[in-house]
C-alpha cells in the first residue's frame, strides 16, 4: 500500500483532513444514488463520476473498498417534501406501468449510461423498497429513544426535541431558529407538532399505490430513512465516507445525521464529501429553463441546445477538468474545448506508443508520477492531474518531432503515467473517446502496414506505388504527414 497522504475536504468539519480509515486497510463508502423515475441527466453524472474517481483511487492505494450506492424507488415525494405524490408512483400512473416496471426501466437506462461513462458498478446497490423491514425496525429505535412520535398513522421525527440534546443543522450550517422562521406551514402539516419535523413513516392515502404494512399504518418510509438504514446495514454503525451532491446536504443528509444520532446514539459518518453542482450556460438545469438534457441526448446530440454529439468520455473528461467542489458550467463551446483537449492527450499517447527509444536520452524529465499523486492526494485535484498529463504530452510531442531524445526507461515511465492516471484513475477509456481507440487497433495496424509498404516503395524509388498509396489514403480521408522520425497519419 502506498503511504497514506490522502487528504479530503470534510463538509462536516469544513476543513481538509488526512484520510485515516476506521479499520486499517478497509474503507466503507456510501453515496446517495438516483431516484429512478426518469432518464439520467448531467446531474446524475457528476456525483457518479466524482465518487467513481475516489473509489478508483482508494482501491489503487490498496484499500479494500465496500462502495454502497443506493437506488431510491419509494418514498421520494415531489418537491423533496413530506407531501405530494411519490415520484416513481406518479411516473407509473402517467405511463400506465407497474411502479417496479418504472424502476426497472430507468435503472436499466441509468446502468447503461454509467457504463458508457466508465463508472464502475458499486459493491452493493441496495433498493429502498427491498429494505422496508429494516426501516421499520430503525423507526422503532428512534421512537424508543424518544425522538419521534406517531400521528394519525404516520411517524415524524421530532426536530425540536432532538435539537435540545444534539445540534440539528451542523452539516449545512443552519440553525433551528432560522429554519423555523423560513418554513411555511404547508398543507397536511397539521399532523406535525412542528413544520420542521420530517416523516419517518407515512400513512398511505387510498390512491397511493406503493404501501406496506407496519405497526402504525399501511404506508411507506420517508425518503431520508433508507440511507441511514442501509448505510448501517451494509457498512456498520460507523463508516468512513458518505458522499453525494451538495443539493442533498439539506434536508436529506442533515436528516440522515439526526436519524443516526437518534437511533444509534452517535454519528454514523466520519467524512462527509459533497460534489458541487452543474449549470448549463450559466443556468440551473431544469425543465422550466428548457435545458434539461439527458445523458443519452448528449451522446446522440439529439437536443436543440446541442450543436453536436459528445462522446461519454468527453463528458467524463469535462467533469474531471473541474475540481469536484467547484461548479461546472456546460456549454457547447466548453464541451468542444474539452473534446479537443482530450484528443490532444490521446494523440500524445498514440505517438508515445510508436516512439522509438533513443540509445541515450538528452533530457531529464520531471517526476510527473509524483506530481499526479500529490494532486490526487490533495482532495482529489483532478484538474491538476490533467495539467501534469499535458506537461508530459509536451515532452512526448517534442520527442516525436525529433527535438528531444527519450530512452526506453523514460518512454516506459511515460506510458505507465498515462496508463495509471488517465486510464485507470481518471477512467478515460480510449475506445470511446471519439477517433481512434483500443478497438481500432486492427484498423490502425492495417494503415501502418500500408505506410510501411509505401516507405519500402519509396526506398526502392518505386514512386508509382508510393504515390498510389498516399493518394488513395488521402481520398479515403487520411492525412499522412512525413516527419523527421517517420510518418504520422490521422483520419480527418
Ligand atoms: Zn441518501
Amino acid at each position: 500500500m502506498k503511504a497514506n497522504d490522502l487528504t479530503l475536504y470534510n463538509t462536516l468539519t469544513r476543513e481538509k483532513q488526512t484520510f485515516v480509515p476506521l479499520h486499517e486497510g478497509h474503507v466503507g463508502m456510501y453515496v446517495c444514488g438516483p431516484t429512478v423515475y426518469g432518464d439520467a441527466h448531467l446531474g446524475h453524472a457528476r456525483p457518479a463520476i466524482t465518487f467513481d474517481t475516489l473509489f478508483r483511487y482508494l482501491r489503487h492505494l490498496g484499500y479494500k473498498v465496500r462502495y454502497v450506492r443506493n437506488i431510491t424507488d419509494v418514498g421520494h415525494l415531489e418537491q423533496d417534501a413530506d407531501e405530494g405524490e411519490d415520484k416513481v408512483a406518479k411516473k407509473a400512473r402517467l405511463e400506465a406501468l407497474e411502479p417496479m416496471e418504472v424502476v426497472q426501466r430507468y435503472l436499466n437506462s441509468y446502468h447503461r449510461d454509467m457504463e458508457a461513462l466508465n463508472v464502475l458498478p458499486p459493491s452493493i446497490e441496495p433498493h429502498a423498497s427491498g429494505h422496508i423491514i429494516e426501516q421499520i425496525e430503525y423507526i422503532k429505535r428512534i421512537l424508543e429513544a424518544g425522538y419521534a412520535y406517531e400521528s394519525q398513522g404516520s411517524v415524524y421525527f421530532d426536530v425540536e426535541k432532538f435539537n435540545a440534546d444534539h445540534p440539528y443543522g451542523k452539516l449545512s450550517g443552519r440553525n433551528i431558529e432560522d429554519l423555523q422562521n423560513n418554513t411555511r406551514q404547508l398543507d397536511g402539516q397539521h399532523e406535525k407538532r412542528n413544520p420542521l419535523d420530517f416523516a419517518l413513516w407515512k400513512k398511505a392515502a387510498p390512491e397511493h399505490i406503493m404501501h406496506w404494512p407496519s405497526p402504525w399504518s399501511e404506508g411507506f418510509p420517508g425518503w431520508h430513512l433508507e440511507c441511514s438504514t442501509m448505510g448501517e446495514k451494509y457498512l456498520g454503525d460507523t463508516f468512513d465516507i458518505h458522499g453525494g451532491g451538495m443539493d442533498l446536504m439539506f434536508p436529506h443528509h442533515e436528516c440522515e445525521i439526526a436519524q443516526s444520532v437518534a437511533a444509534q446514539g452517535h454519528d454514523a459518518v466520519k467524512y462527509w464529501i459533497h460534489n458541487n453542482m452543474i449549470t448549463i450556460d450559466g443556468k440551473k438545469m431544469g425543465k422550466s429553463y428548457n435545458n434539461f438534457i439527458t445523458l443519452e441526448q448528449f451522446f446522440s446530440g439529439d437536443h436543440p441546445f446541442l450543436t453536436q454529439a459528445y462522446s461519454p468520455m468527453v463528458i467524463r473528461f469535462f467533469i474531471l477538468q473541474a475540481h469536484y467542489r467547484s461548479t461546472v458550467d456546460f456549454s457547447n463551446e466548453a464541451l468542444q474545448a474539452a473534446e479537443k483537449a482530450l484528443n490532444k492527450l490521446l494523440d500524445a499517447y498514440r505517438r508515445l506508443e510508436k516512439l522509438e527509444p533513443a540509445p541515450r536520452s538528452d533530457t531529464t524529465l520531471p517526476d510527473f508520477e509524483k506530481q499526479c499523486y500529490a494532486a490526487l492526494d490533495d482532495d482529489l485535484n483532478t484538474p491538476q492531474v490533467i495539467a501534469v498529463l499535458f506537461e508530459a504530452s509536451k515532452a512526448i510531442n517534442s520527442a516525436a518531432a525529433g527535438e528531444l531524445k527519450l530512452d526506453a526507461a523514460q518512454i516506459g515511465s511515460l506510458k505507465h503515467l498515462f496508463d495509471t492516471f488517465l486510464f485507470d484513475l481518471l477512467g478515460i477509456r480510449m475506445a470511446d473517446a471519439g477517433e481512434g481507440g483500443a478497438d481500432m487497433a486492427p484498423f490502425e495496424g492495417a494503415v501502418d502496414l500500408l505506410l510501411q509498404i509505401r516507405k519500402q516503395a519509396k526506398d526502392a524509388k518505386d514512386w508509382a506505388t508510393s504515390d498510389l498509396i498516399r493518394d488513395q489514403l488521402a481520398a479515403l480521408g487520411f492525412d499522412v504527414k512525413d516527419t523527421k522520425t517517420g510518418v504520422e497519419w490521422k483520419l480527418r
